[in-house]
């Protein structure tokens, strides 16, 4: 079996999507690309409490199976969509966590109403990629043209959530301020006007952000 620890990064992520509440049943998707720039991708509607490494499917970007004896998530085309349009990207994630949905729902794309947001896109929005059927090649072009050249993450009209990153690590951490922004956004809107950043303060922090957290490695137990 080709690429264990990918594959259990992706089990792992999958699991913890279902753990954090991001994801219920067998909604949602994992995928990672792999060092020969093929896809592993959680199959379908498979339960991920029960999802172990060998059940990810390894497949080609066009599509076709390479190794797996499951079917591969119907959403693979989305997910060969980002990878062939975004050489950036290394994993992606989609949910139908609630309050990102329930904005999808409302065709309310995020404006810029915290700084945060910076993390998942430059400008500080977040778009809505137009409906179409799950599992459809349409939607695996909307969905491109939503991430653009650069965007880690967008909604999906009545449908739920994208966001991709370096590793599933970094995708799924992006679906948690994703849904963090999306009910800050949700619950402001509904007590009242929310507060939107300017052009030049979104400006700002997606400069400085870049930068945030600890720049030199942490000390290990044993250095104290
Ligand atoms: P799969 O179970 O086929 O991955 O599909 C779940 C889903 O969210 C479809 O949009
Ligand atoms: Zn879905």
């Amino acid at each position: 079996m080709k690429h264990p620890d990918l594959r259990e990064e992706v089990a792992r992520v999958a699991k913890q999507l279902t753990g954090s509440g991001l994801v219920t049943g067998t909604s949602g998707n994992v995928s990672a690309r792999t060092p020969e720039g093929d896809i592993l991708v959680t199959p379908s509607g498979i339960d991920y409490e029960v999802l172990k490494p060998e059940d990810v499917v390894l497949v080609e970007t066009g599509g076709r199976v390479r190794e797996g004896d499951l079917e591969p998530s119907s959403e693979t085309p989305m997910h060969t969509g980002i990878y062939r349009a975004r050489a950036d990207v290394g994993a992606v994630v989609h949910t139908h966590s609630t309050y990102a949905t329930t904005l999808a729902c409302l065709g309310w794309p995020i404006p810029p109403v915290h700084y945060m947001l910076t993390t998942l896109s430059e400008d500080g929005r977040i778009p809505l990629a137009p409906y179409t059927t799950y599992g459809t090649e349409e939607l695996a072009g909307y969905v491109s043209e939503a991430l653009g050249a650069s965007r880690n993450a967008c909604l999906l009209q009545n449908h739920g959530t994208i966001t991709v990153g370096k590793n599933p690590e970094e995708a799924f951490s992006r679906t948690v301020v994703l849904e963090e922004m999306a009910e800050i956004y949700y619950k402001t809107s509904i007590a009242g006007e929310p507060v939107l950043l300017s052009a030049k303060e979104v400006e700002e922090v997606a400069a400085k952000i870049s930068g945030y957290g600890q720049t030199r490695p942490l000390p290990t137990e044993n250095e104290g």
